[in-house]
């Protein structure tokens, strides 16, 4: 058989503007109750529709039931307090309103497993869902009570363990943890980051991914890639413990990025969702760009660990430009296959 490129989303799609605002962070909702649950439903079966008709391998909610692939997950938890927040500065780069944590943390019930059900009936090929990992957890919250990110990333990533459990009970083919803070907490990723997410992906009978990126296409995230000079090495920390990590597949950004390509083959063994989307501008990837960055992947990684992928969520971005994105990654991917049979 030949072997062929798979594609994937990194994670949120736009949402439509009956349900939130659209090209915004953080959009509040525009509907309330039972009206907002099931508009969050209509939303998840467009995104997948936008998916499929594109072609895209392994489909994902978008995201459309949550207003922060972060902060989402954390108000469903216990020991939180919401109402008396504090300002904190997110990696370094934004302030954010973020809430308390005054207790021990604990996991009332299931969060997402009713929206993975749903997804599971949208399509019969492979379905991924996407959580955040413990160290990007715990930089989206003030800490009263542990007083120690360490034992803070332990006791998330327990509490993302059940969830993702829960998740690959529902069908879920692949679970892939979020961690943007990979890339910023170099000696917290050697020290604990690593062993915290394999701990949040233990026992789970799905894939288990990780992903990792300079951000979505905000503001703050661009002036800080602009500071960090010609060659984008931080991966060059991360990726060897990860090679030697339980995580089986890592998703990283490179259209457009300074990413050096060669990174990739510290990666070996694991799937490598390669970023061929950029999420931080509206022009749309010729299929020969997405191919490019995709032939430039397979020099340092072999042709069945490459997944085409988008660098980062693409909920900022206008909804038409997000799937013209979708199928110009799709275009790319199979531009290459064609070459390869
Ligand atoms: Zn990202």
């Amino acid at each position: 058989m030949t072997k062929k490129i798979k594609t994937t989303i990194a994670g949120s799609l736009p949402k439509p503007a009956w349900l939130a605002e659209p090209e915004k962070l953080w959009a509040p909702w525009q509907l309330q109750g039972e009206a907002l649950a099931q508009a969050k439903h209509d939303a998840m079966r467009l995104a997948v529709d936008d998916q499929l008709k594109a072609g895209i391998t392994i489909i994902g909610d978008g995201e459309q039931t949550r207003q922060h692939f972060v902060t989402t997950f954390i108000e469903s938890l216990g020991g939180v307090d919401f109402v008396n927040r504090k300002t904190i500065r997110i990696r370094n780069r934004y302030d954010a309103s973020v809430p308390v944590l005054v207790d021990k943390v604990v996991r009332g019930k299931p969060l997402f497993v009713e929206d993975a059900k749903k997804l599971r009936t949208l399509t019969k090929g492979p379905i991924k869902f996407t959580l955040p990992g413990p160290m990007t957890m715990i930089d989206t919250i003030y800490d009263d009570y542990y007083h120690s990110r360490e034992k803070l990333a332990w006791a998330f990533a327990e509490i993302l363990n059940e969830e993702a459990k829960d998740l690959a009970a529902a069908g879920v083919d692949v679970i892939q943890f979020d961690e943007p803070a990979f890339n910023v907490f170099f000696d917290d990723v050697r020290d604990w980051g690593v062993k915290t997410l394999e701990r949040a992906a233990l026992g789970l009978n799905c894939k288990t991914a990780v992903h990792i990126c300079y951000g979505y296409g905000i503001e703050a995230n661009i002036k800080w890639k602009e500071s960090l000079g010609q060659e984008w090495r931080q991966y060059e920390s991360v990726f060897p413990l990860l090679a030697q990590s339980s995580i089986q597949q890592v998703s990283l950004e490179c259209q457009n990025s300074r990413v050096p390509m060669e990174l990739i083959s510290l990666l070996k063994g694991k799937d490598v969702l390669v970023g061929a989307i950029d999420v931080a501008n509206h022009q749309i990837e010729t299929p020969e760009q997405v191919a490019n960055v995709l032939r430039q992947a397979m020099k340092y990684a072999d042709i069945e660990h490459i997944h085409g992928c988008t660098n980062c969520g693409m909920v900022p971005l206008p909804r038409e430009i997000a799937t013209a994105k979708l199928q110009a990654l799709v275009a790319g991917a199979e531009l290459l296959n064609k070459e390869l049979t």
